[in-house]
């Protein structure tokens, strides 16, 4: 009965003229037990041989059939399921005990300890079971080697020079060992120790330039034994070749658990920013007390009969037009504008010294009891509705000093009305005295100056600015009742809101109303903090993705680096039945360690990061909540922000150590097991 058999097999290898064939058309038939010795001169091509037969190179020509079995058609390779190899430097996986080299394919195959034991007992090593295999002589080495070959309890064994590094005394044990086995086994077995061939073999091959040459016993049945074999595969040892990785990496591998941190942290952070820098502006605004003034005006298109252009033309509203168009706002007052006869920008003096213009701004309580002591920095805050008094912001005090503090503003205004043929000049004198500093977000504010809109009325009417026009008229008559075409008039109504909570509603309404024009000076204020934001976070984002990607370098190179540092275990562990899939998962995991890992750290660290960005952020920009990382729901959708974190961690890790191992598909085992 036969088990393995060869016919006509070549390997060749291009030259610069023509082919090298290391073995020319081979033709051997092996029985399924024996101890068969295969000799020839270095180089003849003994271990070409033996791996085409093993199946660890690709023959490129003939046949090799495996109880009858084409093996190149066989659904798992004959190495590791149904046949061992014994290498002459014993690839044994360093660092690891007797024990646990001998164990390893079982643990392959889901079956325990105690075979291992009991080989590593019968081959004299029972003391050594838990023996780093690196501290062993060469001998002892083999014999774990041979133990190991036979703990799945192969039906052929493979032996390259088994006795090539080792002393005469070993040599002896190891082949009593291997003739031992050939009782009940098939042994192939390549040397060029004459004198061992011949004491121990049952039959002599002999090659010579890739022929044979010589075969003492050949077989001419063609019979082949048949048996039907399962293999059961198990992958738990995998997680210790990961710990042994992970150990093997330290360093490298904290590094890139280090940049992982960083590139999660960066990715949440700025997350946390694109979700949180509008709500918290908006939550500031209430804090400004210019977003509590605006201006209505009703739009009316007219059409210019033959042209395509269209006028828009800008009127007062009806009171009843303007609160229908407020609707949905709690509190406020709707005044007639007499913001013409005070410009918002005007130049000042205090003491006679002449000051740049700033920005004047009314508000319709002065006394800000909503906002009261909040806001309050310096000073106290007026206590009547008088137009003698007045609050600035601190950006006008860090702008025109501390010293105007206390002191009184004066100011002029001279503005012309003409009706008809009748003009006349009006002059606003007003002296203000600063009695408070109130603290705003001062992002983007300028230095302004908070006066009483009521009391600059009363003045108006105090002065008889609005109760005279000439003679018979009434100024503010005329500006309530103007007329269209009057020349004169005041287009606009003005609202003062009374509720800071109210400011969101009215920019809502804002971008709602087409015919109405709602106007504040704030809303393009927030206009241009909004796009300001949305460009800065959308380059964030870019950035960080960017980041991403180096990462996914990183860790790309990492894995790889591992997977090349680890080529010879790789292949050690593939000779002893260890699946593809299986190998390849150690590097995958290690990965997917690094990244989660990295994740969860950059996750359990984020609050804290988030306060610290945000105290740096109030800092830079008096906002803080700027970062708003939601971690319990986004988009309505609970934990979403944790899904998406740790499925992209997931996914990186995944996706940077497979493709580097695609890349690196083929592993070539004989190169790595080649004896150096
Ligand atoms: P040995 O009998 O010493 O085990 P080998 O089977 O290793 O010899 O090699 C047989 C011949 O094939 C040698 O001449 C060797 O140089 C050649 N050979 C082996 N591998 C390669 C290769 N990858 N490329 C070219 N020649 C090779
Ligand atoms: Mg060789």
């Amino acid at each position: 009965m036969i088990l393995l058999y060869a016919k006509n097999i070549c390997k060749r290898y291009p030259t610069s003229g023509g082919y090298f064939y290391a073995l020319n058309k081979c033709t051997l038939a092996f029985p399924d037990k024996g101890l068969v010795a295969i000799k020839g001169k270095s180089g003849s091509g003994k271990s070409t041989l033996l791996n085409l037969l093993c199946g660890i190179e690709k023959k490129d020509e003939g046949r090799i059939l495996f109880r009858g079995e084409d093996v190149s058609k066989r659904k798992h390779p004959l190495l590791g399921n149904e046949a061992s190899m014994v290498f002459q430097h014993y690839n044994l996986i360093e660092g690891e005990s007797v024990l646990y080299n001998v164990s390893l394919p079982l643990l392959m195959r889901g079956k325990g300890k105690k075979k291992a034991r009991d080989l590593v007992k019968h081959f004299g090593l029972g003391k050594l079971l838990n023996h780093d295999v690196r501290f062993l002589s060469g001998g002892e080495k083999q014999r774990v080697a041979i133990c190991r070959a036979l703990a799945t309890d192969p039906a052929l064994i493979f032996a390259d020079e088994p006795t090539g590094a080792l002393d005469e005394k070993s040599s002896v044990i190891v082949m009593e060992a291997l003739k031992d086995i050939s009782k009940k086994k098939l042994v192939i077995m390549v040397s060029h120790n004459q004198e061992l061939i011949h004491s121990y073999a049952d039959r002599v091959i002999e090659i010579i330039d890739g022929k044979i040459v010589a075969d003492s016993g050949p077989i001419s049945e063609r019979k082949f034994q048949k048996k039907d074999s399962k293999y059961p595969h198990r992958s738990a040892w995998v997680g210790r070749f990961l710990l042994r990785n992970l150990k093997r990496n330290a360093f490298k591998d904290s590094m890139c658990f280090l940049s992982g941190v960083i590139g999660f942290a960066a990715l949440l952070i700025s997350f946390g920013f694109l979700v949180g820098n509008m709500p918290a502006m908006e939550k500031e605004q209430g804090n400004n007390l210019c977003y509590l003034e605006a201006s209505i005006s009703k739009r009316s298109q007219i059409e210019i009969p033959g042209s395509s252009f269209t006028l828009v033309k800008r009127t007062r509203p009806e009171k009843e037009e303007a609160v229908a168009a407020l609707e949905g706002i709690e509190s406020y007052e709707l005044v007639d504008d007499y913001s013409f006869f005070f410009p918002a920008n005007m130049t000042f003096n205090v003491d006679g010294k002449v000051y740049e213009p700033c920005s004047f701004q009314p508000v319709f309580d002065i006394t800000l009891f909503e906002h009261g002591s909040s806001m309050l920095t310096q000073g106290e805050l007026p206590q009547g509705r008088s137009f003698d008094e007045c609050v600035v912001n601190t950006e006008f005090i860090d702008t025109y000093g501390t010293e105007i503090l206390g002191k009184t503003i004066n100011v002029s205004s001279r503005s012309v009305v003409s009706i008809g043929d009748k003009q006349q000049e009006l002059f606003v004198d007003a002296s203000l005295k600063v009695t408070a500093v109130v603290k705003e977000f001062g992002f983007l504010n300028v230095p302004r100056i908070y006066y009483s809109y009521p009391m600059l009325r009363n003045h108006l009417h105090e002065q008889k600015i609005l109760d005279e026009f000439g003679d018979e008229t009434s100024l503010a008559k005329m500006v309530a009742d103007a007329k269209e075409d009057s020349q004169y008039s005041s287009y606009s109504s003005l609202i003062f809101l009374h509720d800071p909570k109210d400011v969101p509603k009215l920019y809502r309404i804002i971008e709602a109303n087409t015919e109405m024009e709602i106007t504040s000076l704030s809303y393009g204020l927030r206009e241009s903090f909004a796009s300001l934001s949305t460009a800065f976070s959308s380059s964030l984002v870019l950035f960080v993705g960017i980041a991403l990607i180096g990462l996914a370098l990183i860790l790309g190179m990492a894995s790889y680096s591992s997977l090349i540092a680890g080529k010879k275990e790789n292949a050690i562990l593939t000779v002893i039945g260890a699946k593809r899939k299986d190998v390849l998962s150690i590097y995958v995991f290690e990965a997917i360690v690094l990244c989660v890992g990295s994740a969860a750290l950059a996750f359990g660290l984020s609050p804290l990061l988030q306060w610290l960005f945000n105290l740096l952020l109030q800092k830079e920009f008096d906002v803080f909540g700027l970062v708003n990382i939601p971690y319990e729901s986004y988009l309505g959708i609970p934990f979403l922000s944790e899904i998406v974190l740790f499925g992209f961690a997931l996914l990186l890790g995944f996706l940077s150590s497979f493709i580097p191992m695609m890349v690196n598909k083929k592993m070539p085992i004989v190169e790595e097991l080649r004896d150096e």
